[in-house]
């Protein structure tokens, strides 16, 4: 069953999440702060990370970006308290693989963190690796791990789910509703404009002139097409 990590600081949702999981058999560690959390994630081999965005001596957001800074590629899922679109945004470029908005039902909690495990074991089934080359960009689908330049770099789950979808319909337009529906599902918080903006992210990785892209083409009035 996967190892799961809880970095927050209330103790009364500390527990409440640490029961709900513990009862769909999941093995659960806890941390209280910023910083006693990002050790755990460094040294631990979970699975899934759930990491609250306020939290004392280190922020959510700070801990996300030192772990990734530190090579862990351990999905993350921020905590964010309503209202704060802006922490989605921030969270996703930080590296962070999604977000859950508080307060959040149990089903919906358990049906992002099946969905979100669910990929990364298929992510890590060995012999089934594929590598392609987009622009600058030398991409391992199954194990994310992506180079530009011959130099490794880091994407988000998210980013290398797009780029996977574009890329097995390259040569054909995507449309951004397509694209939401494959790559986000039913997360409806998220906009087409969330997409424009990771479009946005990925020229500025893979093209060698992001301001004229010659691979992730806008097609105006229909969406994105990947030319290969
Ligand atoms: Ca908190």
């Amino acid at each position: 069953m996967a190892h799961l990590l809880i970095i927050e600081d209330e103790p009364a949702m500390q527990l409440g999440l640490k029961d709900n999981l513990e009862l769909e058999g999941y093995q659960v560690d806890l941390a209280g702060d910023g910083e006693a959390g990002l050790n755990k994630i460094i040294s631990g081999k979970y699975d899934l990370v759930l990491l609250d965005v306020m939290l004392p001596k280190l922020s959510g957001f700070d801990v996300c970006r030192k772990a990734r800074t530190a090579g862990v590629q351990t999905p993350i899922v921020l905590l964010t308290a309503r209202g704060e679109e802006i922490d989605k945004v921030l969270g996703l470029e930080l590296g962070a693989d999604d977000y859950i908005t508080k307060p959040f039902g149990v089903r919906e909690l358990l049906a992002r963190l099946k969905a979100i495990l669910r990929r990364s074991q298929a992510a890590t089934i060995p012999g089934n690796e594929e590598t392609v080359s987009i622009g600058r960009l030398t991409v391992n689908f199954n194990t994310f791990r992506t180079l530009q330049d011959g130099t490794e770099i880091k994407l988000s789950h998210k980013e290398v789910e797009i780029l996977a979808y574009l890329y097995k319909n390259r040569n054909k337009v995507v449309s951004r509703y397509e694209l939401l529906e494959n790559v986000w599902g039913y997360e409806e918080q998220i906009t087409t404009r969330t997409v424009d903006n990771f479009i946005a992210r990925l020229r500025q990785k893979a093209e060698t002139n992001p301001n004229n892209p010659h691979i992730i083409l806008t097609v105006h009035g229909s969406g994105y097409k990947m030319v290969l």
